[in-house]
């Protein structure tokens, strides 16, 4: 899996030093790296270089990380995460716990009439994986990316699930992306990609939001349907492939209204696959 640290050095958030290139290719300014380097210590090493300039804390309880397999989760918090597996919910991928005969949704999704077809969801949305969401979503911790790809790679369903598939960003309306300087959907989606690999799959990014809606968090299903009714639109110079596979992607399955809505967009425009997956369902 490549790391997602190349895209955030762009970024301006990772330090460089992370990816082996002969010495040749470093550019003018970059960190100097020693002369013989084990062949497979440049990622410790980058790695190790870059604990000294940022020093890794847990998002969750704020400790030290240090033996952790993710880098902003500590050794304590990390099995606090609760990875998402079969069965769950088809339509939002909620898990469910205990009987699960026959094809059933779960209580979030009671009413939605969905217009997309299956949903998945990583992990779900508390302790240290709502963590994670909040430092990207909120705090410009772009960092967190490297774990969300971590988290992602290792979960056999959801990476077979998303692979080879067109992945759609939910769009921020542009005055919502202007004041957080990025749509979290989209760096998701990106990290996903690469997290996952496979021929095919990418990102694009189809549709824009032209409502800037008011805040959905106070308001019951049938208020978010009517205050979201026409806010997504499909971006200029759009095309829809009948026989494209696309999913939908966001970082928190909540109502799964705003997905709804996207979906609807690109049903309309002529798409037949759409699916839905989120990082995290809360
Ligand atoms: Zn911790
Ligand atoms: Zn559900």
């Amino acid at each position: 899996m490549e790391p997602v640290s190349g895209e955030d050095s762009s970024l301006g958030v990772v330090s460089s030093g992370e990816r082996q290139r002969p010495e040749s290719e470093t550019e003018p300014g970059s960190l100097a790296l020693p002369a013989t380097p084990k062949p497979d210590g440049w990622r410790g090493f980058g790695r190790a270089l870059r604990d000294l300039v940022f020093p890794p804390s847990c998002v969750h309880c704020g400790g030290l990380v240090e033996t952790s397999p993710l880098r902003h989760v500590c050794a304590a918090c990390e099995p606090l995460i609760v990875r998402v597996e079969s069965p769950h919910c088809p339509c939002c991928g909620h898990p469910f716990f205990g009987d699960t005969e026959g094809e059933r949704l779960c209580v979030h999704c009671e009413g939605l009439r969905p217009e997309f077809g299956e949903g998945k969801t990583a992990v779900l949305f508390k302790g240290p994986a709502r963590a994670l969401v909040h430092a990207l979503k909120y705090r410009h911790g772009l960092h967190v990316l490297e774990d969300i790809a971590t988290l992602v790679s290792a979960h056999a369903e959801f990476a077979a699930f998303v692979r080879g598939a067109v992945l759609v960003p939910v769009p921020l309306h542009p005055r919502k992306q202007r004041e957080r300087g990025y749509n979290q959907a989209r760096l998701l989606a990106e990290t996903v990609v690469k997290a996952v690999g496979g021929e095919g799959t990418r990102v694009e990014e189809l549709l824009c939001r032209v409502a800037d809606t008011q805040t959905q968090t106070n308001l019951d299903r049938e208020q978010r349907r009517a205050n979201l009714k026409n806010a997504f639109a499909l971006a200029p110079g759009a095309a829809i492939t009948e026989s494209q596979s696309y999913i939908l992607i966001d970082d928190v399955f909540t109502t799964g209204s705003t997905l709804n809505a996207c979906a609807g967009v690109l049903r309309r425009a002529g798409g037949l696959k759409v699916n839905v997956v989120t990082f995290g369902h809360g």
